[in-house]
């Protein structure tokens, strides 16, 4: 290869020498040749950003409040000679960081293996076939297929272009797609005015081309830009940011009551500091919910990986959230609600209607007409459709081990497959053709149109898409016998919509002879020149899942609405398949445009099909949606549909048929395109945000119930019924057993028969504050109640400070057991039976409580004494007499409410 210093640059290169340079040819590299060139060239991806260190992580954790404030407490107790408080306090700090360490590692674990499951891929010529390719494995000389909405997967040289545009904002800053030929351009030319070059990075806007690879990884232009990529996610949403907010205006708050008790106590009581000084360790240990923000972090992981099994890769966090809240999912309907598997079902051509059979994508089967198999040599007509179907058609059908398969679109492939059932011979009849030029297919414009020339120099056009765009370019028909006869429109509409109605995507497929000396396309070579072949009707059923989470979001008050490029009568067919609430009004793309925006909030609502939209129109739907209030899920996979996926309020891309345009704008991307998992992700979202309640609702009232018990007996002037170390201990026992057991909770039972929430409702709301009151008042009835109750019966103090303990982590345990079913009801033998993380949580708590209590190395550190068992067996008591109450007060209050 001659240096690079010395020979003018690939961009100022023709595309043959490009080729030559970078010693590859039209046809690709060999699998063999690719291998070695990876070997030399390293993977293609971009060098990782920088990630914190794990003792950078750890040493993080020593950085919060509470942190600080018991170290302080440490070196005082310390200088007071408190040496068991000291180690508690110490122990403390360190199982502290050790937890948040560990819950912070999975919860990025989790998002970089996300991160892994959104790698993007590139179609790639290798050994002369055209392969899906992870992009990773690119290398110089690979051959690359761009179409529109796809990611510039390396720096690459164009060999060819069809009205390329592309977006390169991230490397010019210029936010105007800018036009790409492949003609070769000055030497010392600008990055920003190199037209033949296409830039890893950037994103196709418009058009298709072929190119070739001339730098990966680190190579690239992007690559040599570095710090560009440094950009480190963490896992963060609104809730969490309000919740984070929350805790440390708390632990402020705590503080200064802390300060203010500590004055009193010392300047009023004149108790001694020592004990003082623990007692108020103790209360803000017990009160600041340092754990909270951490376990809720721990709970959006969990439903992030929940929903990525279910295949829903969340992309942005707060979609969690929003999720959970949907009242309105806009689903494409192609590959969302179908199964996007086509099969030609029937061809009209004048005067004539024929079906199709044969299976899948095997290009085996046969045409009939009045039930008997007929040849083109018989009608000569399906010799025409099978010559548009296989020209007019960038798929690829393959024979592997596992049937047929189609590269590229499956519409297409279904044409392909008819070809050969046409033919009998496969593709190979139209291998004399050579594609001269083509107009690919654009949902503006609605058809697809290529012309191709023979070895003996003729040339011909065809076009194939929605028959209105194709008849509308049509001067006259195709007639049997080869002879041509006006078109005859109103027959055309007629067939189009009796297809239709029976659930079939229409097409009508055109042809033109063209002059041999014609070799570029233009769209006036259309307009008004073309003969009409015919039409050709697809079926693609309905997905059964879909049918069964369309029918599951009806239950969960969730309006689906389906918005589809295609025909209205097919539409509307596919949508009483599948259930759509109201199949009697079809909105379309044209009345859409005639009405304003306050004509169509009026009409969105009750709609609830979208046909012949285009994607502007979506964006239009979802700010005629969300200005009723609703919380709207729409899905996407064309570059065009990203603006309306960023408009809504949960944007949702197709992992496996979208573009990487969509996917970037997109919060969700969904691994296997089917709606079922759109539901599937509101029910993980509705439960990730319950559990968030949850995880609030037992921490808040369980950390006001041990702090109140301290404020009351310092007040009241009496000894704690609970010693300050007991309650460090019972802290650090209870916030990293039982309130992380509730990040796990499975959806409770109706979870999807409720309606959705109102994005407004608070967290915080009136409810939680009164469930606070109410729990911290029961808890300090029981535990003063025990402590006294021991004391009256003459039991030492040690022995009563221990029952009281006992009796608060049991009251822990049954609270836990009624905040897991906020929605149901905790008095069934079902939520009796719990989970098994519940139960493994509730086995460690106990084992470390019967510890405390009878080992004596223990006793001696805490204090403690014996329990003897019926007083075990009392407490026991009261916490079921608690759960009751809460359970009664609970029901008493959705009666009245
Ligand atoms: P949905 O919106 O339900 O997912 P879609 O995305 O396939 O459907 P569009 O891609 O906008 O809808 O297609 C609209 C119409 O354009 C189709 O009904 C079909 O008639 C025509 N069409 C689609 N793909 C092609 C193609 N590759 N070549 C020619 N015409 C096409």
């Amino acid at each position: 290869m001659p240096s690079p210093d010395t020979s003018p640059p690939l961009h100022a290169l023709s595309p043959e020498a490009a080729l030559d340079r970078l010693e590859t040819s039209a046809s690709g590299l060999s699998t063999a040749e690719a291998a070695g060139r990876q070997a030399r060239h390293g993977a293609n991806l971009l060098p990782e950003p920088a990630q914190r260190t794990p003792a950078l992580r750890f040493l993080r954790q020593f950085h919060n409040v509470l942190i600080y404030v018991l170290l302080g407490s440490a070196v005082v107790t310390a200088a007071l000679h408190h040496w068991v408080d000291t180690g508690v306090i110490l122990a403390v700090v360190l199982i502290n960081a050790v937890i948040g360490f560990v819950q912070e590692g999975r919860a990025e674990d989790a998002m970089a293996a996300i991160r892994r499951m959104l790698a993007p891929r590139a179609s790639v010529l290798r050994d002369g076939k055209r392969q899906s390719l992870d992009v990773a494995g690119l290398v110089p000389g690979d051959i690359v297929l761009v179409e529109p909405g796809a990611l510039v997967p390396a720096d690459l040289r164009l060999l060819d272009a069809h009205a390329l545009k592309v977006q390169e904002a991230v490397l010019t800053g210029e936010s105007v797609p800018v036009e790409k030929t492949a003609a070769p351009v000055a030497e010392d030319c600008a990055l920003g005015d190199r037209s033949s070059m296409l830039h890893s990075g950037t994103m196709i806007a418009a058009g298709t081309g072929t190119a070739v690879v001339t730098a990966t990884g680190p190579a690239t232009q992007i690559g040599q830009i570095s710090g560009m990529l440094a950009r480190v996610e963490t896992v963060q949403t609104p809730l969490l940011v309000q919740m984070d907010r929350f805790a440390r205006w708390l632990t402020a708050v705590i503080l200064a009551v802390g300060a203010v008790l500590l004055a009193y106590g010392s300047f009023v009581r004149h108790l001694p500091f020592g004990d003082l000084f623990m007692a108020i360790v103790g209360l803000s240990v017990a009160a600041i919910p340092e754990g909270l923000p951490a376990v809720l972090t721990i709970t959006l992981a969990v439903g992030v990986r929940t929903m990525a099994r279910r295949n829903a890769i969340v992309r942005q966090l707060p979609a969690i959230e929003t999720l959970g809240s949907v009242s309105v999912i806009c689903s494409d309907k192609t590959g969302t609600l179908t199964r996007n598997v086509m099969t030609v079902a029937s061809l009209a051509a004048s005067g004539q209607l024929y079906s199709v059979d044969g299976e899948g994508y095997a290009p085996e089967g046969g045409v009939l007409w009045h039930d008997s198999q007929v040849s083109p040599e018989e009608h000569a007509v399906l010799a025409e459709f099978a010559l548009a179907a296989a020209l007019c058609n960038d798929a690829l059908l393959r024979d592997t081990d596992t049937g047929w398969q189609v590269e590229g679109d499956p519409m297409e492939g279904a044409l392909m497959a008819l070809a050969g059932k046409i033919t009998g011979a496969g593709p190979a009849p139209f291998r004399q053709w050579r594609r001269t030029d083509a107009i690919p297919f654009d949902a503006a414009h609605r058809y697809m149109a290529t012309l191709h020339h023979d070895h003996e120099g003729h040339a011909c056009l065809h076009v194939k898409g929605a028959p209105e765009a194709v008849i509308a370019l049509c001067r006259d028909e195709r007639r049997d016998g080869g002879g041509i006869a006006p078109l005859d429109r109103e027959h055309w509409q007629a067939m189009v919509e009796r297809l239709a109605a029976e659930g079939q995507r229409v097409l009508a497929v055109a042809q033109r002879a063209m002059p041999p000396e014609k070799t570029v396309l233009n769209k006036t070579d259309l307009d008004g020149q073309l003969t009409l072949i015919g039409l050709v009707g697809l079926i693609d059923p309905p997905r059964p899942e879909a049918i069964a989470a369309v029918a599951e979001c009806r239950g969960a008050g969730i309006r689906v609405k389906m918005i589809t490029g295609d025909h209205a009568a097919t539409a509307r067919a596919i949508g009483r398949e599948i259930g759509l609430q109201n199949v009697a009004q079809v909105l379309t793309g044209a009345e859409i445009e005639a009405m304003d925006d306050a004509a169509l909030a009026a009409a969105v609502y009750e709609t609830d099909i979208f046909a012949r939209t285009s994607p502007a129109h979506k964006l239009r739907l979802v700010t005629a949606l969300q200005s009723h209030g609703l919380t709207v899920a729409m899905t996407g996979d064309g570059v065009n549909d990203a603006p309306a996926l960023k408009r809504a309020d949960a944007g949702i891309a197709m992992g496996l048929t979208g573009s990487e345009a969509a996917k970037q704008a997109a919060a969700v991307v969904l691994a296997d395109d089917n709606f079922a998992s759109i539901v599937a992700a509101v029910r993980e979202g509705r439960t990730v945000y319950d559990n968030i309640k949850k995880v609030i609702s037992w921490t808040l009232p369980t950390s006001t119930g041990e702090a109140m018990t301290v404020v009351v007996a310092l007040f009241a002037g009496m000894a704690l019924p609970i010693t300050p170390v007991q309650i460090l201990w019972v802290n650090l026992i209870t916030a990293g057993t039982l309130g992380l057991a509730l990040a796990f909770e499975p959806p409770e039972e109706g979870t999807m028969r409720r309606a959705p929430r109102p994005r407004t409702e608070p967290l915080l709301s009136g409810t939680l504050v009164w469930h606070i009151a109410l729990v911290s008042t029961l808890f300090l009835a029981a535990v003063f109640g025990m402590y006294f109750h021991a004391i009256a019966r003459g039991q030492p103090v040690a022995l009563a400070q221990t029952t009281a303990m006992n009796t608060m982590v049991i009251l822990e345990i049954f609270h836990l057991f009624f905040i897991r079913n906020i929605h149901g009801t905790s008095l069934t033998l079902k939520a009796a039976r719990g989970t098994p993380v519940i139960w493994a949580c509730v086995l460690i708590v106990a084992g470390a409580q019967c510890a405390i209590t009878y080992l004596p190395a223990m006793q001696s550190i805490f204090h403690t004494a014996p329990v003897p068992f019926a007083d075990g067996l009392l407490a026991f008591g009261i916490g079921i007499v608690f759960l009751v109450l809460l359970e009664g007060e609970k029901q008493l209050r959705r009666r009245k409410a």
